[in-house]
């Protein structure tokens, strides 16, 4: 199968790429390369064996990524960014082996997503070195994403801890009433920072 064949063929078919928006050809994209891949690896719908096969299942590949364009609108698995980009590192290439499917995907390339958090409903940008870390390192589901903002994935941590450190029924050595005040500051709970700021000072003052 002749990578070079593909590339004269159809390398200049021109597509919008959806991360910066500019208009380039397919040889300014890893796209080619990314679909050869799949269909070897057998993830796009069928084995190709020709070129003229491939050539086809890579056109109908384009066809269904080329409405990629608009983010917020479409599917990110739709994803993909132009060499440019990734020179940039605005996006990163997917290694689809690494991830665990679900429905839809796989991914082919990891852009950095805003995403309203479901706590405080802030935009966040869910960075797409973190979907690599994700969806590679950790492999969650591909259909796994995050929820909370930085603030609330901060806040939930220090819950946890405090969760952690409220269960202990015996009285809070000094450490722990300052860890409570830290955590309370976090949280933004002021009585509660009163109250075990009083509790630590009455601690020291009965030493
Ligand atoms: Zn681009
Ligand atoms: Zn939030």
């Amino acid at each position: 199968m002749s990578q070079l064949k593909i590339r004269k063929t159809l390398g200049k078919t021109p597509i919008t790429c959806p991360c910066c928006k500019e208009l380039k050809t397919l040889n300014d994209t890893p796209l080619i390369t990314i679909f050869q891949k799949q269909a070897k690896a057998g993830v796009i719908r069928k084995k190709t064996d020709t070129v003229e096969a491939l050539n086809k299942e890579i056109l109908s590949s384009i066809e269904y990524y080329s409405d990629a364009v608009n983010q917020k609108e479409c599917h990110q698995y739709k994803l993909w960014a132009c060499n440019q980009c990734i020179k940039d590192e605005k996006a990163i290439i997917a290694d689809f082996s690494k991830q665990q499917p679900s429905y839809g995907g796989p991914y082919i390339m990891y852009l950095d997503l805003m995403l309203n958090c479901k706590y405080c409903d802030t935009s966040f940008c869910f960075s797409a070195k973190e979907q690599q870390y994700w969806y590679e390192d950790l492999q969650l589901t591909i259909d796994a994403k995050a929820t909370r903002c930085n603030d609330c994935r901060k806040k939930k941590v220090v819950q946890q801890r405090l969760m952690v450190l409220l269960a202990k029924e015996s009285v809070f050595t000094e450490e722990e009433l300052e860890e409570l005040i830290e955590c309370y500051e976090i949280i933004g709970s002021k009585e509660k920072v009163q109250e075990y700021k009083g509790r630590l000072k009455n601690k020291r003052n009965s030493k």
